[in-house]
């Protein structure tokens, strides 16, 4: 890559914006199709629409320097597709997996600002002032759609992804744990019968045995319980997840 002059770089840059735009129209009608929330399926449409007018407007961008847009894959937004993925193939409940969708799509919409903002200033900059314009425009819709985003998830999708019920995430999720929980107390149960029948020194060292085996079981089930518990009341209707909390807090808090 020649990189000699701001020129070159913008270049660079906006050939690395062409092919993101092209990989982002091409996830976002299957995000929409993955929508089950009316307003979050409108509002990827919407985008994609957006996003064929900002190809549009790199297209004439290029024309006027007489510049080839392709020769250029942007890493990062295959990367963050390939996140987007593996939340459209997802298993679960539709209002979880639309929480996620709109995760994955502000992870992308960030990702563009920061792209569209750089060129516009380097267009401003190498006196490209149509070029700026066009970009900036780009620029104002992304920044739009990320809003919007937050809105929806803040007023409808994140608070309705709280409310389901944890049924198959939470066996799925915690019951490795558990049976593991299970195998230790039947493996610390089976060895303490097994010394229990073995030849020994006599019923002194039996009945010590016996309540040592006692108390592994009882801290093992106390253990086990609390599991069991923490995992139900940190989720549920009522339930206020502090996990969750912070987590959405964080994701969506950022007002750029
Ligand atoms: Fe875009
Ligand atoms: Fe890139
Ligand atoms: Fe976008």
């Amino acid at each position: 890559m020649n990189l000699q002059t701001l020129r070159k770089l913008y270049v660079n840059q906006l050939r690395d914006i062409y092919n993101s735009e092209n990989q982002i129209v091409a996830a976002l009608p299957q995000m929409a199709a993955a929508a089950k929330h009316p307003e979050l399926k409108k509002a990827f449409k919407q985008h994609t629409a957006e996003t064929k007018e900002q190809i549009n407007r790199l297209e004439r961008i290029f024309q006027s320097m007489g510049q080839d847009p392709s020769g250029k894959t942007c890493e990062a937004t295959l990367g963050l597709i390939k996140e987007g993925q593996e939340v459209l193939s997802a298993k679960g409940d539709d209002d979880v997996i639309d929480a996620g969708l709109i995760g994955a799509a502000q992870k992308i919409e960030h990702y563009e600002i920061a792209n569209y903002g750089t060129v516009v200033t380097y267009a401003k900059m190498l006196g490209e002032n149509q070029a700026a314009n066009l970009l900036q425009t780009t620029l104002d819709e992304e920044k739009r759609t990320d809003k919007k985003l937050t809105v929806l998830a803040k007023t409808n999708v994140n608070t309705d992804a709280l409310e389901a019920y944890p049924s198959e995430s939470y066996s799925e999720s915690d019951s490795g744990g558990l049976s593991f929980l299970s195998l230790l107390l039947g493996a610390a149960a089976g060895v303490a019968a097994g010394m229990l029948l073995a030849p020994g020194p006599g019923t002194d060292t039996r009945r010590k045995l016996t309540d040592t085996t006692n108390s592994w079981k009882n801290q093992l089930t106390d253990t086990l319980g609390n599991l069991k518990g923490g995992a139900k009341s940190g989720q549920g209707k009522s339930g206020s997840s502090a996990t969750t909390a912070s987590t959405t807090s964080y994701n969506q808090e950022a007002g750029i």
